[in-house]
């Protein structure tokens, strides 16, 4: 039975400020390691499915995540060989939390602001959310969690809405983790409290809204941590300071991205993903252009996201969640496997049970004394 959204919201409710503000003081997301990674990675050039670089940078997470279980997933999507790798820690222990970043990078920088068309070196869009993902892979082994987690590092996310007649091949956006959430169990689904994407998360200019669709639990417990590490504009950290425009729930937008597979299966996902890349506009400025480059990104983006995420962890924030308070405008097929209503169903189980149980006890009562009754009156009336 997953944890369900009472239990989210009531693990969160218990969890006092003073506790989030005291756990800050011990974070250890290093983001001079993650952009080191983001450095390395683009040297390997570009990481397109099947390429010389996506190979390399398997071998490199490989190299990076010792003391995890790696699996590569091979799959074919017209003539694109796709492989999502999945690194698993304290494998079948309690709730899963899943944290996802890609890691193949467009085939073309295709956006009209290109001034030529060679594939880009995806520092931002690519490189960043693995990098966070490797630093997480390297801390997490020492915070002692009681659960389940897992790495995803999905392929052939960014390969959508390619025009073919350039040499390149089109697929859905998000396949690599289309294709994932169709290798799980109905067991692993229901035992994911967690989803959690990161994309584009080492702009130096950072600029977080809300992404749909998603679980609103979850994103209400980001803005709360955020706030309290300093990243919610106007509103007073731990230190009773105001804090910097980083996060701001109230802006929403719907993004297509790897969130969208799981979400539609009925896990709890949240996209963490700064579609505003060198501009004010969405999905613009340096966005698949040739200027996606290892300057646009810092070590102190990259490790205020790593430790936002690294907090929830520490408090169990992500893993009491199997939330689905999900937006109502989201493409959610969620009911048949909503958890809030397997526990709700079983709950009505019970009472029925409790029910049927006093019943029959009643029942045996009643005709026990009914029938003493007659065997007394009987005897009565043999004397
Ligand atoms: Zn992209």
């Amino acid at each position: 039975m997953p944890a369900g959204n009472s239990m989210l919201i009531s693990h969160e409710s218990e969890i006092q400020d003073s506790l989030i503000c005291e756990t800050i003081d011990f974070l250890s997301f290093n983001g001079s390691l993650a952009n080191q990674s983001v450095h390395e990675q683009v040297d390997m050039g570009p990481r397109t499915p099947g390429s010389n670089g996506s190979h390399s940078l398997r071998m490199y997470l490989l190299d990076h995540l010792r003391g995890w279980d790696l699996t590569f997933q091979n799959h074919q999507y017209k003539e694109l060989n796709i492989t999502n790798v999945e690194a698993v820690y304290n494998s079948g222990m309690g709730n899963i939390v899943v944290l996802m970043a890609h890691y193949d990078t467009r085939q073309l920088a295709d956006s009209v602001l290109s001034n030529n068309e060679s594939p880009p070196d995806g520092a931002n869009d690519g490189a960043s959310g693995v990098a966070a993902l490797l630093e997480l892979g390297r801390i997490i082994p020492e915070l002692g969690l009681n659960h389940e987690i897992r790495l995803v590092f999905t392929d052939a996310e960014d390969q959508g809405n390619l025009d073919e007649s350039k040499n390149v091949t089109s697929i859905p956006w998000a396949t690599g983790s289309q294709r994932w959430v169709e290798n799980l169990s109905q067991t692993e689904i229901d035992g994911i409290s967690s989803l959690i994407v990161l994309d584009m998360i080492g702009d130096k200019d950072l600029d977080f809204g809300k992404t749909i669709p998603a679980n609103n639990t979850l994103w209400d417990i980001t803005q709360r941590l955020a706030k309290l590490m300093g990243l919610v504009e106007s509103e007073t950290d731990c230190d009773g300071e105001l804090g910097e425009p980083v996060f701001d729930i109230s802006d929403v937008n719907y993004i297509t991205d790897d969130h969208v597979p799981p979400h539609n299966v009925g896990i709890p996902v949240m996209d963490i993903i700064d579609i505003r890349y060198g501009s004010e506009e969405v999905l613009s400025g340096h966005w698949h252009t040739e200027n996606d480059t290892i300057d646009k990104v810092s070590a102190e983006s990259l490790e205020k996201v790593g430790k936002l995420v690294e907090l929830g962890l520490r408090l169990g924030m992500w893993s009491g969640s199997n939330s689905t308070s999900n937006d109502s405008n989201s493409n959610s097929s969620l009911s048949s496997n909503d958890p809030i209503s397997d526990t709700s169903i079983e709950n009505e189980e019970n009472t029925y049970r409790l029910m049927i149980g006093l019943f029959v006890f009643l029942f045996i009562l009643i005709s026990s004394l009914a029938g003493a009754w007659v065997i007394f009156a009987e005897k009565q009336g043999e004397v």
